[in-house]
């Protein structure tokens, strides 16, 4: 019988079986996944600076090691406000079938198991779970992504649509010096924006995504996604390996149970509602999944407990402000703000792609901008 046996083999899954080997070397640890790796993923491929300390703590560092940093970050609000900086920490841009691969090759490099293998049944015992009738293990980690059959099979809620982001992804040529991100925000179906994240190898990944319930909505179905892309960033047009996948939003996480079954990444909806980052998530739920998972007298529990303990109030935060930043006005003014006040963008950062929480100089920035773009309106009423 296995200690573990994680179900799927992406960056949620590799940090589990990492985290878990890390935590009780000799530990018997199994990695399946319905797909040969390397294997692509539909994704911006923009890995946070955060992601890179949870790679540090889970000692796979080194995975990054000879990829280019990029430093700037292009905002372009719904309104067409520009705001730009070099953040103070560098993101990388890493296609998934590099990152992806990278990060597995660790985990079986400090002793998990790899087996090809589609998962479609888990039945929990009081002391063991059993996948397809004959896998057992003490505990299994659910890191199977969107859409993932552990979670399903665990009978939890299934997410609210208006909670699911869909979005589409390419690649372009692109010769730069300077690798910069660039988001640009579309006004027409806010929540919504294009990208292009530059590699800094001669390509970018550009994309499009949108709320699950727009998109339905959308004249021409899927191809409203390239359309968009393409309308919002011009340069976009003639991309390959167009690719598009669900992103479960955090705003409406299933709550973890307690027992044997835990689930990490994408199957516990761990996608930052704001930008859409899932990567650092991943990592992270992945490395308390996988050292409760061969520590823990109740893994369930505890790891409930932890991934409160460390993101529970920052996911309070960012669902507050996506429920503020829906109106377009108040995102204008965040993005002014984030050109003018000193810190502003690195604060916008912490919230979009850590786990940093709205700070009281963040609230007075937007605040001093948002009446600053009440004023005209004002003036206009009382004139009127
Ligand atoms: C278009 C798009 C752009 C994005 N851009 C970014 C970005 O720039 N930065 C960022 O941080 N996040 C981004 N995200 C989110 C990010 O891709 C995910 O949050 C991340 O991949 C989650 O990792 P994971 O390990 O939980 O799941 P996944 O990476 O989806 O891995 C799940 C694995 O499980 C396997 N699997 C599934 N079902 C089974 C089964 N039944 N049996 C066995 N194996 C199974 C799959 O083959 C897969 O390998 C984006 C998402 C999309 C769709």
């Amino acid at each position: 019988m296995y200690d573990v046996a994680v179900v799927g083999a992406g960056p949620a899954g590799a940090a589990a079986a990492l985290s878990a080997l890390r935590t009780r070397p000799g530990a018997r640890v199994l990695l399946l996944d319905k797909q040969d790796f390397p294997r692509d993923k539909s994704c911006g491929d923009g890995i946070a600076p955060h992601a890179l300390d949870e790679l540090a703590r889970l000692g796979a560092a080194h995975v990054l090691l000879d990829r280019v940093p990029v430093r700037r970050l292009r905002l372009v609000s719904p309104r067409g406000t520009q705001a730009e900086a070099v953040l103070q920490r560098p993101d990388y841009v890493v296609p998934r079938t590099v990152f992806d691969a990278r990060l597995l090759d660790a985990a079986v490099a400090r002793g998990a198991e790899l087996r090809r293998h589609t998962v479609r049944q888990v039945e929990v015992r009081p002391d063991r779970v059993v996948l397809d009738g004959e896998i057992e293990a003490r505990t299994v980690v659910g890191a199977d992504g969107a859409n993932g059959v552990v979670r399903r099979r665990l009978g939890l809620p299934h997410q609210d649509p208006s909670t699911i982001a869909v979005a589409v992804r390419g690649y372009i040529p692109w010769e730069t010096s300077d690798p910069e991100q660039v988001i640009v925000m579309d006004g027409r179906d806010w929540p919504a924006y294009a990208w292009r994240f530059d590699a800094g190898d001669g390509t970018s990944n550009v994309g499009f995504g949108m709320l699950l319930p727009s998109l339905r909505a959308a004249e021409h179905g899927k191809d409203a996604l390239h359309d968009r892309l393409v309308q919002l960033l011009p340069e976009a047009a003639g991309a390959v390996r167009l690719r598009s996948h669900h992103l479960p939003l955090s705003t409406s996480r299933p709550v973890q149970p307690d027992g044997r079954v835990l689930l990490a990444g994408d199957a516990a909806s761990l996608v930052n509602p704001l930008t859409g980052e899932g990567i650092f998530y991943a990592l992270l739920s992945g490395r308390l999944a996988g050292a409760v998972a061969v520590s823990a007298r109740d893994p369930g529990a505890s790891y409930r407990e932890l991934l409160e303990r460390e993101l529970g109030t920052h996911l309070k935060h960012t669902s507050l402000l996506a429920r503020i930043t829906a109106h377009q006005r108040v995102l204008d003014a965040g993005v002014r703000a984030a050109r003018q006040a000193p810190g502003a963008m690195d604060a916008l950062v912490e919230v979009g792609l850590g786990r940093g929480l709205i700070t009281a100089p963040l609230v007075r920035a937007l605040a001093r901008e948002a009446t600053h773009s009440l004023r005209p309106l004002k003036r206009t009423h009382l004139r009127g």
